[in-house]
């Protein structure tokens, strides 16, 4: 009956066009939900903020674009490249893979910032060592951010098996460094750099270390650190480094605007926030607060808060307050119309709404000295951190809010501040927030608040091996390199052992 019908002209008419509009439907959704955040996300940003793209990274991501294309090209790739190198079966058949040597990120146990740096830590160190950069797809990081390439997937199926990644070797399995060599019959290696590795572990610092892990097919990366300035001190990379991002305070703005752009329902979820309580403010300030206490770890306390409105005031990120001064109705007396006020959206983040409801309060209570008028927001206040995917949903949203703001004010070590600077390329006011705030009265003001010294994160822990956990002593940098170290890399201020560029 239905070949019947279906040979009827007017069927084939209808069916011709149900099909035509399916496919009209389904290009536009590709083009309109493809990487919304990509090409949408400048156009929200203040005029300060629109950074021309370093013509030689765009040049180097597009070409590492292709590679990974060319590469992802067979379908289930990934699986059959495991099997021919685990098992050594280096058929013909597989050797179109050999050039397609990967790095996989896998997830720690970090918060968002923590976690979005190394990612970013661990994609940079693939570029520059021609591997093929993919996320463990067991994380939540593949879901909230929007995928890079045009042309091919970076997260790894999920029937792959994880297995293989996660019981191989790592660098503590090898003793001396030098034993991961080209004969070695380990194709996976894992890399744990996270903050407090192993003397082992860190031996991935040793040049010699590097050079052998060059025939290693897979390695595996778990790290809760920004290695980026740590990269610009090696010998290999620091020529090319300096060739992508010449202006070195924006290498994470670069990395950050290619990387971390919001899956398309999340920037929607940015964008409408913003749209209701942020964009029809003159003026735009995000205040992250974050407390890194030793006792009561993320609390609200009254003298974090004191700190925090003194620093705004002190500084000019907000206007003055004068209790029971009718200031407002002073300078309405000038004009019988009612005068135009400035008008500060301020967007505050932090785990604890205590923060946000004592700025509130006070600002809705008491007249500014200027006139000026500020709505305080709050996007959301966990209480604790436990990194469900809820949580690191609000934690990006947050962070893509705080970056579209004039001025950013952050908190000292806390890497969550870092990416809302990098990618609003802001240099912040940072306030010093660690530990108990009643037992520093005595600290100078300049070291608790003050501006950053760059737009980078700082590399918290940057490690250093001694000369006795290298086989090759470490004298390979040149003259020139060593001045241009000098120059442009410093002591983080909020962490004086911590590396940053500057
Ligand atoms: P860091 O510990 O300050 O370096 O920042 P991380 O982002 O690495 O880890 C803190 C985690 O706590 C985040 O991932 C969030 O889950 C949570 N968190 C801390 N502060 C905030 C905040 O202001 N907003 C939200 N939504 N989550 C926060």
């Amino acid at each position: 009956l239905l070949l019947r019908n279906f040979s009827s002209h007017r069927m084939w008419m209808k069916a011709a066009m149900l099909i035509g509009s399916m496919l009209v439907f389904l290009a536009l959704q590709l083009i309109l939900h493809l990487d919304v955040s990509w090409t949408q996300h400048m156009a929200y940003r203040p005029s300060t903020q629109s950074i021309p793209i370093s013509a030689p990274w765009e040049k180097a991501f597009r070409n590492y674009e292709n590679f990974h294309a060319r590469c992802s090209e067979h379908r289930n790739w990934t699986r059959q490249f495991l099997e021919a190198t685990v098992e050594s079966n280096r058929s013909n058949s597989h050797r179109r893979f050999d050039n397609c040597r990967v790095l996989v990120y896998v997830e720690g146990g970090a918060g968002m910032g923590n976690r979005l740096l190394s990612l970013v830590s661990a994609f940079l160190y693939s570029l520059l060592t021609k591997r093929v950069f993919l996320l463990d797809s067991r994380g939540n990081l593949p879901k909230l951010l929007c995928e890079p390439f045009s042309n091919s997937s970076w997260v790894l199926p999920f029937d792959f098996p994880f297995k293989a990644l996660d019981e191989a070797a790592t660098l503590r399995d090898f003793g001396k460094a030098t034993a991961v060599s080209k004969n070695s019959s380990a194709q996976v290696v894992r890399l744990q750099l996270d903050h407090d590795q192993s003397v082992e572990d860190g031996r991935f610092f040793c040049i010699e270390t590097r050079e052998s892990l060059q025939f290693v097919s897979w390695l595996v990366w778990t790290s809760n650190q920004y290695y980026v300035p740590r990269f610009f001190t090696f010998p290999e990379l620091w020529q090319p480094l300096k060739a992508l991002f010449p202006n070195v305070t924006l290498t994470f703005t670069h990395l950050s605007r290619s990387l971390l752009l919001p899956s398309n329902s999340l920037w929607e979820k940015v964008t409408r926030i913003y749209s209701s309580y942020l964009s029809q403010a003159d003026w735009r300030l995000g205040i992250q607060i974050r407390r890194h206490s030793v006792s009561d770890k993320g609390r609200y306390d009254e003298p974090a808060f004191d700190r925090v409105l003194s620093c705004l005031i002190s500084q000019k990120f907000l206007p003055n307050i004068e209790f029971g001064n009718n200031i407002s109705s002073r300078q309405e007396t000038r004009n019988s119309r009612i005068p135009r006020h400035v008008n500060h959206a301020v967007l505050v983040t932090s785990l604890q709404v205590k923060f946000f409801e004592k700025l509130r309060d006070l600002y809705s209570n008491t007249a500014t000295v200027d006139g000026s008028l500020v709505r305080l927001h709050m996007v959301s206040h966990e209480g604790v951190e436990w990194h469900s995917f809820d949580q690191d949903e609000k934690a990006f949203i947050e962070m893509w809010l705080l970056s579209l703001s004039d001025r950013i004010a952050t908190s000292s070590f806390s890497t969550f501040g870092y990416i809302a600077q990098g990618l609003g390329a802001m240099r912040p006011l940072l306030v010093e927030l660690r530990g108990e705030i009643s037992e520093q009265m005595s600290m100078e003001m300049s070291h608790v608040c003050y501006i950053g010294q760059s737009i980078e994160p700082c590399n918290h822990f940057p490690f250093y091996p001694t000369r006795s956990q290298c086989a090759v002593i470490q004298t390979a940098r040149s003259n020139t390199h060593l001045a241009w170290i000098r120059r442009n890399l410093l002591p983080c201020q909020d962490l004086p052992q911590g590396l940053q560029l500057v």
